[in-house]
């Protein structure tokens, strides 16, 4: 490994809303924001295609103009964006103390603070003609996608909480719900299990997967197989919803930073505070609840004003206390 060594004010790990907006207050804030796009610059909304939910756009906006907008954005006030990867981090625990940041295993970044806004990564079934159809009737985010299906036939893959949920925000706009569930139960909350089966025109097939999504250049239909009987049916639709689970991008932070079972990072209170003084984090890396572009856009924020206020206890403590 090479000895390219620099020394910043404020990292910002990951470029989607929560990274972009928490870049805009900090360079306002004068703390000379670096931020590394990661693998996907712009995030999971530069894999949509019309972001009709974020304020301010009347008219709606395609999810990598607005990512471009918002690096444009957090540009102007002097951020720095860079193309490169975290792959390793030593973060320090003591007030003060220099975080270090390996990028593309090639370069180390010292920095005094550090916003971790590396996102999460909807999973996927990883079927041929799943993949195949991304972004052609195949989504991963009913709130996002679900209204370009108004008044047609959709289905959902998934038995959690978020399936239940987004299942219903389906039922509501769409003309037919079918929800396939692995299991003969759904793993969501009861609540959730009620308000999925007092809606008339969703229905939930138990022990049902996936076999193949039909369709050449946009989906038409579902081959569906019953994983106890191995029948196969068919149904036509035109929007495959898939809401298997998230998986937060925090396997780096692991063993450093406090983290919930399944790997979101695990902040103090209403901040984006980590339980490392000088780390903070935002977005979808830390929420699993809500994990929209408007939240984690107002997440990046906090993160910003959480360490700016940090900063300026550690360079002048008896001014702040
Ligand atoms: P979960 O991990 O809870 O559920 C994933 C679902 O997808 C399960 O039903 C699982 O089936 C199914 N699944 C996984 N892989 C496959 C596959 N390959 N083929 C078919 N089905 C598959 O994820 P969620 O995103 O639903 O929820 C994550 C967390 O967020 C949970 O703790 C949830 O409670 C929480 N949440 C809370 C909300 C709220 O309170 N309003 C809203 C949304 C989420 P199986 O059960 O068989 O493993």
């Amino acid at each position: 490994m090479s000895e390219k060594v620099e020394r910043i004010k404020t990292l910002i790990i990951g470029s989607g809303p929560a990274g972009y907006t928490a870049a805009i207050y900090a360079a306002r804030a004068d703390l000379k924001p670096v931020v590394y796009t990661g693998m996907e610059p712009g995030g999971q909304l530069t894999t949509t295609t019309e972001v009709d939910n974020f304020p301010g756009y009347p008219e709606g906006i395609d999810g990598p103009t607005m990512m471009i907008q918002l690096q444009q954005q957090a540009e102007r006030f002097g951020t720095e964006v860079r193309i490169g990867m975290a792959t390793a981090v030593e973060l320090s625990n003591e007030v003060g103390g220099i975080h270090k940041v390996t990028v593309d295993d090639d370069k180390t970044i010292e920095a005094e603070t550090i916003i971790i806004s590396t996102g999460a990564t909807a999973k996927y079934l990883n079927i041929p003609s799943e993949q195949r159809l991304r972004g052609g009737g195949v989504s991963a985010c009913a709130v996002c996608d679900g209204f370009f299906y108004k008044g047609q036939d959709v289905a959902i893959v998934g038995g959690g909480d978020t399936a239940a949920e987004e299942a219903s925000y389906l039922a509501n706009i769409c003309s037919k719900v079918t929800m396939l569930v692995r299991k003969d139960y759904m793993r969501a909350s009861k609540a959730m299990q009620h308000r999925v089966n007092s809606l008339p025109n969703l229905e939930v097939r138990y022990n049902t997967q996936i076999d193949e999504v039909l369709g050449e250049q946009v989906v038409e239909g579902l081959r569906m197989v019953n994983n106890q009987t191995n029948e196969k049916e068919d149904i036509a639709i035109t929007g495959l919803f898939i809401a298997i689970g998230h998986k937060p991008n925090t396997d780096i932070f692991k063993g450093q930073l406090d983290m919930d079972e399944t790997g979101y990072i695990v902040t103090q209170g209403k901040s984006t505070q980590t339980n490392l003084p000088g780390v903070f984090a935002c977005g979808d890396a830390q929420d699993k609840e809500y994990r929209q572009a408007v939240t984690a856009a107002g997440t990046g924020c906090m993160a910003a004003l959480d360490a700016e206020r940090y900063l300026a206890t550690v360079e002048s403590p008896e001014e702040v206390a």
